[in-house]
């Protein structure tokens, strides 16, 4: 051990995550660096979890850690009644929310004492009464880019004086590209919405916290992140980004590997919306024809449920008899339902483009293995679109539509196709992404920003005490 270790090792943090795979699996990649600096580190966790993803991801980590402690709370039903909304996500977001007060006396028990609490966005406006009461530190793990960070921390000065938020066409923050009024979700123009609410209850408490821990890097995000560096009064922002993808995330399916394994280097087209998309069937045959269309080879991830623990139709239901049988003919793809390892995925030779909806986790993945994108973000959630505009700028991805689809509006089989064929033989896009992850290793590597951002965070808590 160095000295730095050794001081590192009286570095007790406790990290606090929310509900949904693309909030917890950031939450690990930094909780796996924190132990790589010999932090001690206890788990929060939540009695129930969502999904089971997320329950057996949790039971990975603390498996291949067992050095962590790991702390539950049990969560307080919550009558869904009394929160408008049906996604269970949101929901459970609530519920951890009404049951912070069960922090305190778990705080308060754990020995040695904390030296600081990781929290993330969702819960933080509740959580910042509790830590200011025992004077413990609170930091911010944000899970997506800095550009939606500068919303959030903008966010409060569109406020009027009846509480609901004035936005023109175009959101002017200064040092950024103006953010277009269209790139904002439908639920946060709606100030009732409990998403609205609880982002505009975190804007309004996001200078309270002791800092702010983006899993972003200046190669992706420079001029945001150096705009918010010199805002007075927000706290100190560190880039932590591009997390990287731990062994304890679990290998990919030895039959999708082989199935890699026998295309042509970058001949890939791989397809997933994330963890939490839940795609109609409609769009999802439309999406088949357009794969079809396209003549390219894919790797196709399907959703039709917001959550693994519901039950699934099989593919044959899901995408249609028919389409099924002209996807095996075709012998130029592989479609699956079950949770893959995006990141060895992305990481395999043979894949040479990813159709995206632009969550941040899968940007950031890309970015790391220099994957051209073609991005269709949806309309209705949080931040896709706000997304795309960082990977637009960094000119590494194809749009099918900007506009975002979902809900009433069905992107076309042929446009997808074209725009797939467009994008595998796009040399420029492949140079861009090639140079986003040459500096996204840069970053990740030693004496790289993320490195960087970690020792200043910890020497920073070790000069206060
Ligand atoms: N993911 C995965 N396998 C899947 C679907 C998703 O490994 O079958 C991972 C993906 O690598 C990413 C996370 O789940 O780390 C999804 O996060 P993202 O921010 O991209 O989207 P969200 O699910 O939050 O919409
Ligand atoms: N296949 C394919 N794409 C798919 C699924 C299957 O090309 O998405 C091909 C693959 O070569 C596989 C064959 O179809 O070996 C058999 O299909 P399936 O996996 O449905 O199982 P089976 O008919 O053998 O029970």
């Amino acid at each position: 051990m160095s000295n730095a270790d050794v001081i590192h090792a009286r570095i007790h943090v406790a990290l606090f995550p929310s509900s949904g795979m693309g909030h917890l699996t950031p939450f690990l990649r930094f909780a796996a660096a924190l132990l790589r600096c010999h932090c001690q580190l206890t788990l929060i966790t939540t009695d129930p979890v969502v999904s089971l993803a997320e329950s057996q991801l949790i039971s990975r980590f603390l498996s291949a850690f067992p050095q962590v402690t790991e702390k539950k709370i049990t969560l307080l039903p919550l009558d869904p009644a009394t929160i408008n909304s049906a996604d269970p996500f949101t929901l459970q977001w609530e519920t951890i929310r009404r049951s912070a007060h069960l922090l305190s006396p778990l705080i308060s028990s754990l020995s040695p004492p904390l030296s600081f609490i990781v929290t993330d966005i969702s819960l933080q406006s509740s959580i910042i009464p509790i830590t200011a009461n025992l004077r413990l530190p609170n930091y911010i793990l944000f899970i997506s880019s800095a550009r939606m960070f500068s919303l959030l921390a903008y966010f409060p000065s569109t406020k009027t004086d009846d509480g609901s938020f004035q936005f023109g066409n175009v959101i002017i923050i200064p040092g950024i590209p103006p953010i277009p009024r269209s790139s904002l979700p439908p639920v946060l123009l709606n100030s009732n919405s409990p998403f609205a609410k609880n982002f505009s209850e975190g804007s309004q408490t996001i200078t309270k916290v002791n800092g702010v821990l983006i899993n972003t890097f200046d190669g992706l995000e420079k001029q945001a992140l150096d705009m918010l560096n010199t805002v007075k009064g927000l706290p100190p922002v560190f880039p932590v980004g591009p997390l990287l993808p731990c062994e304890f995330e679990g290998p990919e399916s030895l039959a999708t590997l082989k199935w890699l394994e026998d295309q042509k280097e970058g001949s890939v087209l791989f397809v997933c919306f994330g963890s939490r998309t839940a795609t109609s069937k409609e769009q999802i045959r439309e999406i088949g024809m357009g794969l079809l269309l396209s003549g390219c080879k894919f790797l196709w991830v399907v959703r039709i449920k917001i959550f693994d623990k519901e039950e699934e139709e099989g593919l044959d239901e899901i995408l249609g008899y028919e389409l099924m049988q002209r996807i095996k003919s075709s012998n130029n793809g592989l479609v699956v339902k079950e949770w893959v390892n995006q990141c060895e995925i992305l990481s395999h030779k043979a894949v040479g483009g990813f159709l995206s909806h632009c969550g941040w986790n899968s940007v950031v993945e890309a970015a790391l293995n220099g994957v051209p994108m073609l991005a269709c973000p949806q309309r209705q959630f949080g931040d896709q679109r706000i997304n795309l505009e960082v990977v637009e700028a960094a000119g590494w991805v194809l749009c099918v539509k900007s506009s975002g689809w979902g809900e009433d509006v069905l992107l076309k089989g042929e446009e997808i196709g074209e725009k797939i064929k467009e994008l595998m033989a796009s040399e420029s896009v492949k140079l861009e992404a090639a140079r986003i992850g040459q500096e996204a290793r840069k970053a990740a590597g030693v004496g790289g920003s993320c490195e960087d951002s970690l020792k200043k965070l910890l020497q920073s808590w070790n000069k206060a005490h």
